[in-house]
């Protein structure tokens, strides 16, 4: 049976990190959307060039676009086995539609990252991204970020969208747009959450025994 994640959460949830690490382990692709849109930001494409204003003011890149792009990818044979979604769906629109582009394929595990909000504005605010490979300082270093990658030497700075205004812009949108995604999943057998306000080891053997616990459920066993 083909592992097919969508990991939830609020913006600074750890949600990419861990998206990461589980993708790896299970050597399935992670399918970033924020990730496909910056890429595109930085290629100067028609797609980054349409995209850009809307993530600077923290806003969501339109439904119809994010869906076209999603569906794409899910279409690639290195999708076949399974994947993890990270930062999609993010509306309702979106959950519908990717529900359309699964339907004969095996259900999605969904999973919830839940931090309370405060945490997150000072996880975020205070968070450096390395300009060469992308990786995350760690947001519990607060403050004193390194001034280059832990991982590849690169120069460390902070994503466009990580200023505080932004932040809290990017929470509001989350509170109206995203959190009633968790009504549309929460019913579901293979729907499961998270205590995300947790060192990031423990958020991460919690989420491996969540996801297999939901993926035995949804094959029967
Ligand atoms: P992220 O890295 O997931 O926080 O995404 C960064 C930004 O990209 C978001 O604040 C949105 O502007 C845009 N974005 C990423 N994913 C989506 C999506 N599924 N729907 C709409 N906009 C998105």
């Amino acid at each position: 049976m083909a592992l097919n994640v969508v990991m939830m959460g609020p913006p600074g949830a750890g949600k990419g990190t861990q998206a990461d690490r589980f993708a790896a382990g299970r050597q399935i692709p992670k399918i970033s959307t924020g990730d496909i849109l910056r890429e595109a930001v930085k290629a100067g494409t028609e797609l980054g060039l349409r995209a850009k204003a809307v993530m600077e003011r923290g806003d969501l890149v339109s439904d119809e676009i994010i869906i076209g792009i999603v569906r794409e990818r899910l279409g690639r044979p290195d999708a076949a086995r399974g994947f993890v979604l990270d930062g999609f769906p993010r509306t309702v629109a979106q959950a519908e539609a990717l529900d359309v582009i699964m339907s004969g394929r095996d259900p999605l595990v969904v999973v919830d990252i839940a931090v309370p909000d405060e945490a997150l504005v000072r996880r975020l605010t205070s968070r450096w991204v390395c300009r060469a490979c992308g990786a995350n300082a760690d947001p519990g270093q607060a403050g004193v970020p390194a001034a280059t990658c832990a991982r590849c030497g690169g120069p460390m700075s902070q994503r466009a969208d990580d200023r505080e205004e932004v932040i809290r812009e990017r929470l509001r949108v989350y509170a109206r747009d995203t959190r009633p995604l968790l009504d549309y999943y929460r019913a579901r057998p293979t729907f499961r959450a998270i205590d995300g306000a947790q060192p990031a080891d423990r958020v991460a053997t919690a989420l491996d025994a969540a996801i297999d616990d939901a993926a035995r459920g949804a094959r029967g066993a």
